[in-house]
């Protein structure tokens, strides 16, 4: 267990699967300002659970663009790839206090379940369907030989927290899954058990996420760690409104250089989008989560170079 006593420990937390394009770059750059401003430093980790679409040249590659935007970070990173034998034990600590489930669904039976007229989730989360399976029929599934998902039984609690950005947000918590039917450990598990080991203090990532965020509360409280402050960032969409990717032109930095952009223009004009300055340095000066808006941003036109 790393402990951060009182200092403020940031981390941003990408997924080598692809290039880090520039939705990714500004919300580092906020991981990092927040943590850094506040006196504290900013960890990379690398959330690589998904195993068949990450590769250790795709993170160098991330851990180079980090350092190129002139963020500053532990180079020891965590990999989730390599962690996978705690979160089993986590995952064995709560099965033992009766707290989870096995849960047999396809991922079509969850859908075609919520799908359903009176279906008892509405928003697409788990319906609850092997919450209550006997042991019959749990052996019965099992002989079939159909894999098991372990999810954790809750009551619907309801959680709210103060986000540094978006401010109150609340929610409530479904039977998420804590490991998928294929063994391997869920994101919104290992996030959890991640953050709570890196003494993080402070979570900034994407507001897609801030959805997630009471099952990560209600996690942090069944295991008794500590709840760090979060701070999601609206999203990056390119013209048409959509959040970002490839087809919307020069995204990442090796893109934007290609059209004659330099990394120092990318740094600037994402800063301003923030509402600072555009040199990191006087950004790190000045920033306040006050100034970041909670709508999306547009990058800018001469960014977008797609083919018409
Ligand atoms: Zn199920």
């Amino acid at each position: 267990m790393v402990k951060a006593n009182g200092v403020t420990r940031g981390r941003f937390a990408p997924s080598p699967t692809g290039t880090l394009h520039v939705g990714n770059l500004r919300t580092a750059l906020v991981a990092w300002l927040g943590a850094v401003s506040a006196g504290g430093e900013m960890l990379v980790r690398v959330e690589d659970l998904d195993r068949a679409n990450s590769s250790v040249e795709k993170e160098l590659r991330q851990l180079a663009d980090l350092e190129r935007i002139g963020l500053t970070f532990p180079r020891s990173v965590w990999r989730q790839s390599e962690r996978f034998a705690i979160y089993d034990s986590i995952v064995d600590d709560l099965s033992s206090r009766g707290l989870t489930y096995r849960c047999f669904c396809s991922r079509k039976e969850i859908r075609d379940a919520v799908n359903a007229p009176h279906g008892r989730n509405p928003d697409g989360i788990y319906p609850g369907t092997c919450r209550d399976l006997s042991d019959r029929e749990i052996a019965d599934r099992m002989a079939k030989g159909r894999p098991a998902a372990i999810r954790l039984r809750t009551e619907a609690e309801t959680y709210s927290f103060d986000d540094l950005v978006l401010g109150e947000v609340e929610g409530s918590v479904d039977d998420f899954a804590l490991r998928r039917n294929d063994g391997v450990p869920a994101y919104n598990l290992a996030v959890v058990v991640d953050d709570a080991q890196q003494g993080i203090t402070q979570v900034v990532r994407g507001d897609d996420l801030a959805s997630s965020t009471p099952r990560h509360l209600h996690l942090q409280q069944l295991l008794g760690v500590t709840t760090p402050r979060y701070a999601h960032v609206p999203l990056v969409v390119g013209d048409d409104g959509e959040r970002l990717a490839k087809r919307h032109g020069a995204v990442t930095l090796d893109d934007l250089a290609a059209e004659g952009i330099s990394v120092e223009e990318v740094v600037s004009v994402l800063l301003e989008s923030l509402g600072l300055p555009g040199s990191l340095d006087d950004a790190r000066s000045v920033f306040r989560w006050s100034a970041i808006t909670t709508g999306a941003w547009t990058i800018p036109r001469r960014w977008q170079t797609r083919q018409p």
